[in-house]
């Protein structure tokens, strides 16, 4: 949300083109701009109070604000005034985003968009390119993804579970069901999907709190489709469950020769991790 009085009448994706030098397409300006705020700056995480600074924007964490952010203008320039009771990665993610509509407001000619469908999905886009640069995360995910490896993303990058879900469906094949044993909270998936087979395993893992893995038969895109490989955990430190679904012969199966990815499985790719992580220094 955004606390500034004055009528949107501007495209949002012209005026971040003009952030980015005139770049064609959202895709390459969001890019663009986002490069050029986090040149030099070490990541990840990504050092929100850092790019602020660059953009000549305050931060400021409130208790008791009635919205999640907002972003004010004094005669000091722009500040982001951001809830301080929301959890870590829910936090960045909206002052992200707040971030976004500050570049907006700043490049472009007239009067800037502030509200709106257009708008808002423009800052959510900023914010996950923020957050989760798509060249690293492009990187990150050539070898697949498996649960073990989005919940260390979402540490490392400092994003909350459900911004780092939709980050990697966005790049690689998958989908991901949040449960609690009574209902689906959340998909990046077909909420249709999450059915009675999906619903028993995950009252079975409330129930045993066995983490499995194997390989299932669901319909996919209409058609049946035997080739997914299915991964279900509760998550950490709550009763909440998460099931992982991808193409069981995604890169990481495939050059590991084995579907059940145990201990041995997570050492290697621990490894393999750790070794993408230092020739990046
Ligand atoms: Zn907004």
């Amino acid at each position: 949300m955004v606390v500034l009085d004055s009528l949107p009448n501007a495209n949002p994706v012209a005026r971040l083109r003009a952030a980015a030098g005139g770049a064609t397409g959202m895709e390459s300006a969001l890019r663009i701009v986002v490069a050029q705020l986090l040149d030099g700056l070490e990541f990840p995480a990504t050092d929100l109070q850092a790019v602020a600074e660059r953009m000549n924007v305050r931060l400021e964490l409130r208790r008791g604000l009635p919205v999640s952010a907002m972003l004010t203008r004094d005669d000091r320039g722009f500040k982001v005034i951001c809830a301080a009771e929301q959890a870590r990665g829910r936090q960045r993610f909206t002052i992200a985003h707040e971030l976004g509509h500050a570049v907006l407001e700043t490049h472009g000619l007239g009067e800037p968009p502030r509200s709106g469908r257009a708008v808002e999905t423009l800052c959510d886009r900023f914010a996950a390119e923020l957050l989760m640069p798509s060249s690293m995360f492009e990187r990150e995910l050539r070898d697949g993804i498996s649960l073990e490896r989005l919940i260390s993303l979402q540490r490392r990058y400092g994003t909350s579970l459900r911004a780092t879900s939709i980050r990697c469906s966005q790049m690689t094949p998958m989908e991901i069901y949040v449960a609690d044993s009574r209902d689906l909270l959340w998909t990046t998936g077909n909420a249709a999907r999450y059915d009675g087979f999906l619903r028993s395993l995950v009252a079975r893992l409330v129930d045993t709190e066995q983490r499995l893995v194997r390989k299932v038969n669901l319909i996919r895109d209409g058609a049946p489709c035997e080739d997914w490989r299915l991964e279900a955990d509760l998550l950490k430190g709550s009763r909440d469950v998460v099931l992982l679904l991808t193409p069981a012969n995604q890169p990481a199966d495939r050059d590991q020769g084995r579907l059940l990815g145990g201990p041995s499985a997570a050492r290697d790719r621990r490894a393999a991790a750790a070794t993408r992580n230092s020739g990046r220094q």
